[in-house]
């Protein structure tokens, strides 16, 4: 059997096994959400939610719309749903700006 000359696994009284199956382990999460990010062709930051899963509406809900949300960035452009929407608007991610009243 081949040892890793790991000092964690030295010091740590735990074998040099266990501790080469964590490196794997993790080597193998990392390249796994490493290639979901390529499949999905964005990174976590950019990624958006498409308007239908937002079940975004063109209209005001109950005086709640796009242009009180703190997530509205304005020149019809949300950070979190995908494409352009309106200062009307309105979609399940709702937060009320600060300061906003309606
Ligand atoms: S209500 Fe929805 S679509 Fe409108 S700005 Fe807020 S999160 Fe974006």
């Amino acid at each position: 059997m081949t040892k890793i000359n790991d000092k964690t696994a030295q010091g740590s009284g735990k074998s040099a096994e266990l501790t080469r199956r964590g490196f794997l382990d993790r080597i193998m999460l990392t390249a796994a959400g490493g290639a979901a990010l390529i499949v999905a062709g964005t990174t976590h930051a950019d990624a958006k939610v498409a308007k239908r899963v937002a079940k975004y509406r063109s209209s005001p809900k109950n005086g709640k719309k796009c242009s009180g949300c703190k997530h509205y960035k304005g020149s019809g452009t949300c950070a979190l749903v995908a494409g352009t929407v309106s200062g009307n608007g309105y979609c399940n991610y709702y937060s009320k700006k600060s300061g906003y009243s309606y």
